[in-house]
């Protein structure tokens, strides 16, 4: 509703519409419906102002054992596919205090393992006064009683920098896990897409982590079919994908929204193309997520418990340190806690173990 065309598309034709508000203004509510059951005809505020947001919304949380916090709100980078930068605005950060805060609070309150979110949490802190680092935060966090495991997403290739990949080696509660979105394997692709690094570029970035990190996972977005990929940049991909050997990955076929740059190209692959392309990324990804899986077989780790079957009871399921999922035998009693699992099996999705009885 930030955006005038919409705000003003909705005000047009909507005019049963009582209250509009921006997605930075959720924390009003409260007041619009004030205004608008006081008789207000149109309670409006789309003034971008994301600063505290949290501190003013509160929050309702799913789980006590792990949350998510947002550590900052729209992005800067306008890859040519995505709405994000039109409708969440630009890039602004919290301030490290009120985010450390929440974190110690929700510590306090049984909270194991924090997610911190972002668009792009590489480029935290630049909107802030002073010189504060994505890394300088995680630094803090890592401190923070009670927290034993931290995780973050998302996070832009061309702006991760050393200190955070050294990161992975000098925080021990960060987890072993690293999210890097490459969309495509082609660099003519990736240009297209606005992306602003080269497949080379990644392939040197993901090469740094292992080095650092040998036994970190890796996980990553890839959308096939964007217009003007050819076969030629496609096969970039998946070669891309046999080098870097994720543990898992997000995938997607593209497809339009309205108002962005790549929407208006000519050259959109056509559906049945999309589609068998998808097949063939799902055919080279999916046996080596199974060799990733298959290699954890025979060792004890970590799962921090997250639910309980909802068919059999007996059943549960968590998350190892470096996000793979495990299903174990165990009870209600289990869950939010970290517990030690022996790996017996495991297939391209998912680990199968054992509790090891301390
Ligand atoms: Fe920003 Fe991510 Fe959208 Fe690119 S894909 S514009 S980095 S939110």
């Amino acid at each position: 509703m930030q955006r005038d065309e919409s705000r003003n598309y909705v005000i047009e034709k909507f005019p049963n519409v009582d209250i509009i508000f921006g997605t930075n203004n959720i924390w009003k509510l409260p007041e619009l419906l004030t205004e608008s059951y006081n008789g207000t005809k149109l309670a409006m505020d789309i003034e971008e102002n994301a600063l505290s947001i949290d501190d003013k919304l509160g929050a309702n949380r799913l789980y006590n054992f792990k949350s998510y916090v947002n550590i900052m709100y729209g992005c800067n980078n306008f890859c040519s596919y995505c709405i994000v930068p039109y409708t969440r605005g630009r890039e602004t950060s919290r301030r490290p205090g009120e985010i450390i805060r929440e974190i110690e609070d929700l510590a306090r309150h049984g909270t194991k393992e924090v997610t911190l979110l972002g668009q792009n949490v590489n480029s935290y802190g630049k909107t802030l006064d002073e010189k504060f680092t994505f890394s300088n935060l995680l630094e803090e966090i890592n401190d923070i009683k009670g927290i034993e495991r931290i995780r973050f997403m998302t996070s832009h290739p061309k702006d991760i920098s050393d200190e955070l990949i050294y990161s992975f080696k000098n925080l021990d509660k960060l987890s072993n896990f690293l999210h890097l979105p490459v969309q495509a394997g082609s660099s003519r692709v990736l240009k297209m897409m606005n992306r602003k690094y080269t497949k080379e570029d990644y392939l040197r970035t993901i090469d740094k982590v292992k080095n650092v990190n040998p036994n970190i996972a890796l996980s990553t977005d890839i959308m096939v079919g964007f217009p003007g990929e050819e076969e030629e940049d496609f096969m970039d991909t998946l070669d891309l994908i046999k080098k870097v050997e994720y543990d898992t990955a997000f995938t997607f076929i593209y497809s339009v929204r309205e108002n962005t740059p790549a929407a208006n190209r000519t050259d959109q692959v056509p559906d049945k193309i999309k589609h068998e392309r998808f097949e063939r990324l799902l055919d080279v990804l999916y046996p080596i997520q199974e060799k990733k899986n298959k290699a954890f077989i025979g060792r004890e780790v970590d799962v921090l418990v997250e639910d309980i079957s909802k068919k059999n009871e007996s059943k549960v399921s968590g998350r190892t340190d470096e996000f793979k999922l495990v299903n174990f035998d165990g009870n209600a009693n289990d869950v939010g806690n970290i517990v030690k699992v022996k790996i017996k099996d495991a297939n391209s999705f998912s680990l199968v173990g054992e509790k090891v009885e301390s």
